[in-house]
């Protein structure tokens, strides 16, 4: 039977570690705080944000919301996010996705000051995952490495086979995971025999967003298996790997919920404080 990567006990580490530095920030005089802008009423969106300022709140990190109305235009949104780029005392700005459909996302993505882009949405960030450079890099394929890393899992040397190349997930996290010295694969809708591909994989990472499209006869024996998907079914929340019969072959198996969701939040408000320390080194 299959380890168990547990998302929600690594996220309890790394959130004592946030109070531990956000406490030190208050003793140097600053507080951490993150501002988040949503537009519109659509329930994930605002079941994610309220998320945010419970966990926001539990840490003592301040927490400010600017709620738009669905009518809310695009000069509207890009003027808030000036005056929150403008605002000293805000430390990182997130914007919530997706946004109405008469906004423009990039555009909105690319106002928002590359060094207060706790969701490492803007282009400049983007970039730097590319190049390597020191930036503001998205939470969730942050989350697949670092529950590998806390599992004692060595990603230097193994074949990592990512499935899906999202904007969100799978894209950045190619170039994220290189950085760790994997050999990596990544499949897509135009994979031809997908199970060909993550049949070789030592580690395979899936995000995808369809539910259990990974199957135990798609994996070798002993892999370790990261499911990034989250996906609503009339059973209730599952990932996009099935989880009960992939246990039973895998070494190491993240659980949805419980996995690589769990740590998101807790990621993306490290990427607040990792902020306030590239914004004071200018
Ligand atoms: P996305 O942008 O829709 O990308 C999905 C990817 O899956 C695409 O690259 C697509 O291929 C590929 N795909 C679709 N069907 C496939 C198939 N049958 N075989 C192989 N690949 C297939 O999704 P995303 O935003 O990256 O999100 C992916 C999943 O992660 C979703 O379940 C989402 O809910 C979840 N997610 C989780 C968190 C978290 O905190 N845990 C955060 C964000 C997202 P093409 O490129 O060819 O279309």
């Amino acid at each position: 039977m299959a380890r168990i990567l547990d998302g929600k006990g690594i996220a309890a580490q790394v959130k004592e570690e946030i109070k531990r530095e956000i406490n030190l920030w208050k003793e140097k005089g600053i507080n951490p705080s993150l501002a988040v802008v949503l537009v519109g009423d659509d329930p994930a969106s605002v079941y994610y944000a309220q998320a945010k300022k419970r966990v926001c709140d539990s840490l003592g990190l301040d927490y400010r919301l600017t709620n738009l109305p669905p009518s809310a235009g695009e000069a509207e949104v890009l003027k808030i996010i000036e005056d929150l780029n403008k605002d000293k005392a805000i430390h990182g700005i997130m914007v919530e996705l997706p946004l109405p459909g008469h906004i423009n996302t990039k555009k909105i993505t690319a106002a928002i000051d590359p060094l207060k882009d706790s969701d490492g949405v803007n282009p400049v960030n983007r970039g730097y995952i590319m190049t390597g450079d020191e930036g503001l890099y998205p939470a969730t394929p942050q989350s697949c490495i670092e529950i590998l890393l806390r599992s004692g899992v060595e990603i230097a040397g193994k074949h990592v086979v990512i499935v899906g190349r999202g904007e969100t997930v799978g894209k950045p996290l190619v170039f994220m995971i290189l950085r760790h010295n994997a050999t990596v694969s990544v499949c897509h809708s135009k994979t031809p025999d997908l199970a060909h591909f993550t049949g070789q994989g030592d580690i395979v990472i899936v995000a995808v967003g369809k539910p259990r499209i990974i199957k135990a006869e798609m994996i070798k024996e002993g892999a370790v298996v990261v499911d990034a998907g989250i996906n609503e079914t009339e059973e209730g929340m599952c990932g996009d790997v099935d989880y009960d019969n992939v246990r039973n072959k895998a070494g190491m198996v993240s659980p949805v919920p419980g996995g690589v969701g769990s740590l998101t939040t807790a990621l993306l408000l490290k990427n607040v404080l990792k902020g306030i320390v590239l914004q004071r080194k200018l």
